[in-house]
Protein backbone atom coordinates (compact mmCIF):
# COMPACT_ATOMS: atom_id res chain seq x y z
CA UNK A 1 0.00 0.00 0.00
CA UNK A 2 1.18 3.63 -0.73
CA UNK A 3 1.83 5.47 2.46
CA UNK A 4 0.15 8.78 1.85
CA UNK A 5 -3.59 10.05 0.76
CA UNK A 6 -5.51 12.58 -0.34
CA UNK A 7 -7.72 14.85 2.07
CA UNK A 8 -9.72 18.03 1.70
CA UNK A 9 -8.13 20.23 4.25
CA UNK A 10 -10.29 23.18 5.76
CA UNK A 11 -7.99 25.94 6.92
CA UNK A 12 -9.97 28.90 7.32
CA UNK A 13 -13.40 29.74 6.92
CA UNK A 14 -14.64 31.36 3.68
CA UNK A 15 -11.33 30.06 1.78
CA UNK A 16 -11.79 26.87 -0.12
CA UNK A 17 -10.57 23.63 0.99
CA UNK A 18 -7.12 22.36 0.05
CA UNK A 19 -6.45 19.08 -1.14
CA UNK A 20 -3.39 17.66 0.54
CA UNK A 21 -1.25 14.56 0.50
CA UNK A 22 -0.76 13.40 3.84
CA UNK A 23 0.41 10.35 5.73
CA UNK A 24 -2.02 6.89 5.90
CA UNK A 25 -2.92 7.21 9.35
CA UNK A 26 -1.64 4.50 11.58
CA UNK A 27 -4.11 2.09 13.88
CA UNK A 28 -3.90 1.45 17.15
CA UNK A 29 -5.21 -0.97 19.39
CA UNK A 30 -9.15 -1.69 19.04
CA UNK A 31 -8.79 0.63 15.69
CA UNK A 32 -9.54 0.24 11.96
CA UNK A 33 -8.30 1.38 8.98
CA UNK A 34 -11.37 2.81 6.19
CA UNK A 35 -10.71 2.98 3.10
CA UNK A 36 -13.27 5.71 2.48
CA UNK A 37 -15.76 5.45 -0.34
CA UNK A 38 -18.50 7.82 -0.46
CA UNK A 39 -18.59 11.18 2.22
CA UNK A 40 -22.13 13.18 2.49
CA UNK A 41 -21.87 16.75 2.74
CA UNK A 42 -24.06 18.92 4.40
CA UNK A 43 -24.96 22.30 5.80
CA UNK A 44 -22.97 21.32 9.14
CA UNK A 45 -20.08 21.62 6.32
CA UNK A 46 -21.12 24.35 4.74
CA UNK A 47 -21.20 26.77 8.63
CA UNK A 48 -17.59 25.24 9.04
CA UNK A 49 -16.30 25.91 5.85
CA UNK A 50 -18.12 28.77 4.13
CA UNK A 51 -20.02 31.44 6.74
CA UNK A 52 -17.65 30.34 9.88
CA UNK A 53 -20.54 30.07 12.06
CA UNK A 54 -19.75 26.52 13.16
CA UNK A 55 -16.01 26.55 14.62
CA UNK A 56 -13.73 23.44 14.79
CA UNK A 57 -12.02 22.51 17.44
CA UNK A 58 -8.70 22.67 15.44
CA UNK A 59 -7.01 23.75 12.36
CA UNK A 60 -6.33 22.49 9.56
CA UNK A 61 -8.51 19.71 9.98
CA UNK A 62 -10.30 17.22 7.35
CA UNK A 63 -14.14 17.85 7.16
CA UNK A 64 -16.34 15.07 6.24
CA UNK A 65 -18.68 13.28 8.95
CA UNK A 66 -21.44 11.29 6.40
CA UNK A 67 -19.04 8.51 5.83
CA UNK A 68 -19.11 4.69 4.51
CA UNK A 69 -16.20 2.81 3.13
CA UNK A 70 -14.39 -0.52 3.36
CA UNK A 71 -12.22 -1.73 6.37
CA UNK A 72 -8.70 -2.20 4.71
CA UNK A 73 -6.80 -3.28 8.02
CA UNK A 74 -8.00 -4.51 11.46
CA UNK A 75 -6.03 -3.50 14.90
CA UNK A 76 -5.37 -5.48 17.43
CA UNK A 77 -8.06 -6.18 19.89
CA UNK A 78 -10.66 -5.74 17.16
CA UNK A 79 -13.35 -8.48 17.58
CA UNK A 80 -16.06 -9.17 15.16
CA UNK A 81 -14.30 -7.27 11.82
CA UNK A 82 -12.80 -8.04 8.86
CA UNK A 83 -11.20 -6.65 6.00
CA UNK A 84 -13.41 -5.91 3.09
CA UNK A 85 -16.75 -5.60 5.45
CA UNK A 86 -18.45 -2.24 4.00
CA UNK A 87 -19.13 -0.25 7.14
CA UNK A 88 -20.94 3.15 7.88
CA UNK A 89 -18.76 5.40 10.19
CA UNK A 90 -20.66 6.84 13.35
CA UNK A 91 -19.62 10.38 13.27
CA UNK A 92 -18.91 10.83 17.02
CA UNK A 93 -16.87 8.89 18.73
CA UNK A 94 -17.37 8.85 22.59
CA UNK A 95 -16.01 7.59 25.99
CA UNK A 96 -18.36 4.87 27.10
CA UNK A 97 -18.28 6.19 30.70
CA UNK A 98 -19.61 9.24 31.07
CA UNK A 99 -23.30 9.11 33.48
CA UNK A 100 -24.40 9.82 29.30
CA UNK A 101 -23.24 6.81 27.86
CA UNK A 102 -23.53 4.69 31.02
CA UNK A 103 -27.17 5.43 30.80
CA UNK A 104 -27.32 4.42 27.17
CA UNK A 105 -27.54 8.00 25.61
CA UNK A 106 -24.24 7.72 23.89
CA UNK A 107 -25.39 11.31 21.77
CA UNK A 108 -25.54 13.27 24.79
CA UNK A 109 -21.40 11.76 25.63
CA UNK A 110 -20.14 14.89 27.58
CA UNK A 111 -16.64 13.74 25.84
CA UNK A 112 -17.46 12.71 22.30
CA UNK A 113 -15.24 13.68 19.93
CA UNK A 114 -16.90 14.48 15.97
CA UNK A 115 -15.24 13.77 13.15
CA UNK A 116 -14.75 16.45 10.94
CA UNK A 117 -15.29 18.98 13.99
CA UNK A 118 -12.72 17.99 16.38
CA UNK A 119 -11.01 15.51 15.09
CA UNK A 120 -9.98 14.30 11.04
CA UNK A 121 -13.14 13.44 9.13
CA UNK A 122 -13.85 11.29 6.00
CA UNK A 123 -13.11 13.50 3.30
CA UNK A 124 -10.13 11.62 3.18
CA UNK A 125 -8.74 8.33 1.17
CA UNK A 126 -8.09 7.24 4.68
CA UNK A 127 -9.70 7.32 8.20
CA UNK A 128 -8.88 5.34 10.98
CA UNK A 129 -11.43 5.24 13.57
CA UNK A 130 -12.35 2.56 16.77
CA UNK A 131 -14.07 -0.48 16.02
CA UNK A 132 -17.22 0.84 18.42
CA UNK A 133 -17.67 3.32 15.84
CA UNK A 134 -18.92 1.01 12.96
CA UNK A 135 -21.97 -0.60 11.71
CA UNK A 136 -22.54 -2.75 8.65
CA UNK A 137 -23.78 -1.89 5.70
CA UNK A 138 -26.26 -5.30 4.08
CA UNK A 139 -25.38 -5.46 0.44
CA UNK A 140 -28.56 -4.74 -0.49
CA UNK A 141 -27.69 -0.89 0.47
CA UNK A 142 -25.36 1.30 -1.45
CA UNK A 143 -22.14 2.49 -0.29
CA UNK A 144 -23.50 6.40 -1.38
CA UNK A 145 -26.62 5.70 0.08
CA UNK A 146 -25.42 4.24 3.24
CA UNK A 147 -23.10 7.33 3.50
CA UNK A 148 -25.96 9.61 4.19
CA UNK A 149 -28.06 7.72 6.24
CA UNK A 150 -26.32 8.72 9.56
CA UNK A 151 -27.01 12.67 9.24
CA UNK A 152 -29.40 12.88 6.39
CA UNK A 153 -32.04 9.94 7.55
CA UNK A 154 -31.10 9.40 11.29
CA UNK A 155 -30.93 12.53 12.50
CA UNK A 156 -34.82 13.13 11.78
CA UNK A 157 -35.83 9.80 12.64
CA UNK A 158 -34.86 10.57 16.31
CA UNK A 159 -36.49 13.90 16.04
CA UNK A 160 -39.76 12.22 14.93
CA UNK A 161 -39.66 8.98 16.67
CA UNK A 162 -37.30 9.07 19.67
CA UNK A 163 -37.70 12.68 20.78
CA UNK A 164 -41.23 13.92 18.74
CA UNK A 165 -42.61 10.12 19.83
CA UNK A 166 -44.97 10.44 16.75
CA UNK A 167 -47.98 7.61 16.98
CA UNK A 168 -49.81 6.29 14.15
CA UNK A 169 -52.70 8.95 12.94
CA UNK A 170 -51.25 12.06 14.21
CA UNK A 171 -51.03 14.64 12.04
CA UNK A 172 -47.24 16.52 11.96
CA UNK A 173 -46.16 19.97 10.27
CA UNK A 174 -42.60 19.99 8.89
CA UNK A 175 -40.97 23.18 8.85
CA UNK A 176 -37.53 22.85 6.08
CA UNK A 177 -38.06 20.15 3.61
CA UNK A 178 -34.83 20.15 2.36
CA UNK A 179 -32.28 17.17 3.29
CA UNK A 180 -33.42 16.36 6.68
CA UNK A 181 -37.30 17.78 6.60
CA UNK A 182 -37.38 15.60 3.26
CA UNK A 183 -36.42 12.42 5.11
CA UNK A 184 -38.62 13.44 7.85
CA UNK A 185 -41.76 13.49 5.37
CA UNK A 186 -41.23 9.65 4.47
CA UNK A 187 -40.44 8.53 7.99
CA UNK A 188 -43.65 10.45 8.84
CA UNK A 189 -45.41 8.53 6.22
CA UNK A 190 -43.86 5.53 7.47
CA UNK A 191 -45.19 5.92 10.68
CA UNK A 192 -48.51 6.42 9.82
CA UNK A 193 -49.19 10.13 10.29
CA UNK A 194 -52.67 10.69 9.15
CA UNK A 195 -52.11 14.43 8.11
CA UNK A 196 -48.63 15.37 7.09
CA UNK A 197 -47.85 18.99 6.19
CA UNK A 198 -44.76 20.64 4.39
CA UNK A 199 -43.76 24.05 5.36
CA UNK A 200 -41.35 25.36 3.10
CA UNK A 201 -40.28 28.50 1.18
CA UNK A 202 -39.53 26.86 -2.51
CA UNK A 203 -42.39 25.76 -4.47
CA UNK A 204 -39.97 23.60 -6.08
CA UNK A 205 -38.65 22.03 -2.76
CA UNK A 206 -42.61 21.46 -1.88
CA UNK A 207 -43.96 19.70 -5.15
CA UNK A 208 -40.80 17.16 -4.41
CA UNK A 209 -42.79 16.86 -0.70
CA UNK A 210 -46.02 16.14 -2.74
CA UNK A 211 -44.02 13.37 -4.47
CA UNK A 212 -42.90 12.09 -0.76
CA UNK A 213 -45.96 11.76 1.31
CA UNK A 214 -46.62 15.33 2.01
CA UNK A 215 -50.69 15.69 1.90
CA UNK A 216 -50.08 19.35 2.37
CA UNK A 217 -48.26 21.87 1.67
CA UNK A 218 -47.61 25.55 2.60
CA UNK A 219 -45.19 28.30 1.27
CA UNK A 220 -44.42 30.42 3.89
CA UNK A 221 -43.85 33.43 1.65
CA UNK A 222 -46.83 33.66 -0.07
CA UNK A 223 -49.50 32.20 2.49
CA UNK A 224 -50.02 32.78 6.33
CA UNK A 225 -48.54 29.34 7.47
CA UNK A 226 -50.76 29.81 10.85
CA UNK A 227 -53.66 30.15 9.29
CA UNK A 228 -53.32 27.67 6.49
CA UNK A 229 -52.60 25.05 9.20
CA UNK A 230 -55.20 25.89 11.37
CA UNK A 231 -58.08 25.19 8.59
CA UNK A 232 -56.12 22.14 7.76
CA UNK A 233 -56.43 20.74 11.28
CA UNK A 234 -60.06 22.39 11.62
CA UNK A 235 -58.52 24.48 13.96
CA UNK A 236 -57.02 22.50 16.43
CA UNK A 237 -53.25 22.46 15.57
CA UNK A 238 -51.02 19.43 14.48
CA UNK A 239 -50.19 17.03 16.76
CA UNK A 240 -46.20 17.12 16.71
CA UNK A 241 -44.35 20.06 14.30
CA UNK A 242 -40.60 19.55 13.49
CA UNK A 243 -38.52 22.32 12.53
CA UNK A 244 -35.20 21.90 10.59
CA UNK A 245 -34.51 25.56 9.65
CA UNK A 246 -33.25 27.30 12.77
CA UNK A 247 -34.39 30.80 12.93
CA UNK A 248 -35.93 32.47 15.55
CA UNK A 249 -39.00 33.04 12.67
CA UNK A 250 -39.67 29.32 11.74
CA UNK A 251 -39.25 28.00 15.38
CA UNK A 252 -41.75 30.74 16.36
CA UNK A 253 -44.27 29.37 13.92
CA UNK A 254 -43.66 25.69 15.07
CA UNK A 255 -44.42 26.41 18.62
CA UNK A 256 -47.49 28.52 17.95
CA UNK A 257 -48.72 25.89 15.09
CA UNK A 258 -49.13 22.31 17.85
CA UNK A 259 -52.22 21.76 19.55
CA UNK A 260 -52.90 21.94 23.32
CA UNK A 261 -50.84 19.64 24.94
CA UNK A 262 -49.05 18.79 21.35
CA UNK A 263 -44.93 18.53 20.69
CA UNK A 264 -42.62 21.30 18.85
CA UNK A 265 -39.27 19.53 18.03
CA UNK A 266 -36.47 21.72 16.98
CA UNK A 267 -33.71 20.49 15.44
CA UNK A 268 -32.53 23.78 13.13
CA UNK A 269 -29.47 25.13 14.62
CA UNK A 270 -29.13 28.78 14.37
CA UNK A 271 -27.72 32.20 16.20
CA UNK A 272 -31.01 33.44 17.47
CA UNK A 273 -32.59 32.98 20.53
CA UNK A 274 -35.51 30.39 21.01
CA UNK A 275 -38.21 33.38 22.15
CA UNK A 276 -41.44 30.89 23.31
CA UNK A 277 -45.31 32.26 23.66
CA UNK A 278 -46.33 34.13 27.55
CA UNK A 279 -46.49 31.68 30.25
CA UNK A 280 -49.87 32.34 30.07
CA UNK A 281 -50.28 30.03 26.99
CA UNK A 282 -47.30 27.46 27.66
CA UNK A 283 -48.38 26.41 31.13
CA UNK A 284 -52.21 26.25 29.88
CA UNK A 285 -51.82 24.61 27.07
CA UNK A 286 -48.93 22.11 28.65
CA UNK A 287 -46.84 22.73 25.32
CA UNK A 288 -43.66 20.71 24.94
CA UNK A 289 -40.71 21.94 23.20
CA UNK A 290 -38.26 19.56 22.78
CA UNK A 291 -34.67 20.11 21.62
CA UNK A 292 -33.20 17.00 19.08
CA UNK A 293 -29.69 16.44 18.36
CA UNK A 294 -27.87 13.53 16.25
CA UNK A 295 -28.99 9.90 16.36
CA UNK A 296 -27.74 6.14 17.88
CA UNK A 297 -26.29 3.55 16.36
CA UNK A 298 -29.42 1.92 17.26
CA UNK A 299 -31.45 4.02 14.83
CA UNK A 300 -29.08 3.70 12.08
CA UNK A 301 -29.32 -0.21 12.36
CA UNK A 302 -33.45 0.54 12.37
CA UNK A 303 -33.47 2.21 9.14
CA UNK A 304 -30.79 0.24 7.24
CA UNK A 305 -33.25 -2.53 8.26
CA UNK A 306 -36.36 -0.65 6.30
CA UNK A 307 -33.84 -0.16 3.21
CA UNK A 308 -33.13 -3.65 2.91
CA UNK A 309 -36.71 -4.78 3.15
CA UNK A 310 -37.27 -1.89 0.54
CA UNK A 311 -39.64 0.17 2.69
CA UNK A 312 -37.64 3.12 2.44
CA UNK A 313 -36.46 4.52 -0.89
CA UNK A 314 -33.11 6.89 -0.77
CA UNK A 315 -32.98 6.46 -4.34
CA UNK A 316 -34.00 10.58 -5.10
CA UNK A 317 -31.95 11.55 -2.19
CA UNK A 318 -28.51 11.99 -3.57
CA UNK A 319 -28.54 14.91 -5.66
CA UNK A 320 -25.55 14.59 -7.02
CA UNK A 321 -22.16 12.83 -6.96
CA UNK A 322 -18.93 14.64 -7.14
CA UNK A 323 -15.25 14.02 -6.64
CA UNK A 324 -13.01 14.69 -3.71
CA UNK A 325 -11.27 17.41 -6.17
CA UNK A 326 -14.74 18.83 -6.69
CA UNK A 327 -15.25 19.10 -2.69
CA UNK A 328 -15.88 23.18 -3.15
CA UNK A 329 -17.68 23.23 -5.73
CA UNK A 330 -19.90 20.82 -4.36
CA UNK A 331 -20.05 23.36 -0.76
CA UNK A 332 -20.99 26.04 -2.71
CA UNK A 333 -23.75 24.53 -4.90
CA UNK A 334 -24.65 23.38 -0.82
CA UNK A 335 -24.70 27.16 0.21
CA UNK A 336 -26.54 28.60 -3.01
CA UNK A 337 -28.63 25.78 -2.80
CA UNK A 338 -28.34 25.73 -6.55
CA UNK A 339 -31.10 22.97 -7.34
CA UNK A 340 -32.43 22.40 -4.37
CA UNK A 341 -30.36 19.46 -3.49
CA UNK A 342 -31.17 17.35 -0.81
CA UNK A 343 -28.04 15.52 -0.45
CA UNK A 344 -24.37 16.14 -2.23
CA UNK A 345 -21.93 13.05 -1.52
CA UNK A 346 -18.29 13.21 -2.49
CA UNK A 347 -16.85 9.96 -4.15
CA UNK A 348 -13.54 8.93 -3.28
ZN1 LIG B 1 -24.09 16.27 7.99
ZN1 LIG C 1 -19.47 9.62 27.33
Amino acid sequence: MENTMRAARFYKAGQPLIIEELPIPKIGVGEVLIKVKACGICGTDVHIARDGTIPTAKTPITLGHEIAGIISEVGTGVEGWKVWDKVIVISSITCGTCYACRSGHEGLCVNARILGLHIDGGLAEYLKIPASCLTKIPDEVPLEQAAIIGDAVATPYHAIITRGNLRPGETVAIFGCGGLGSHGIQIARLTGAAKIIAIDVSDEILERSKKLGADFTINSTKEKTGKRISEITDGKGVDLALEFVGTSVTIDRAVKSIRKGGRAVIVGIGPEKIELVSPYIFVYCEDQVIGSFGSSKEEIDRILELLKMRKLNLSHSISQVLKLEQINEGLEKLEKKVDNPIRIVIQI
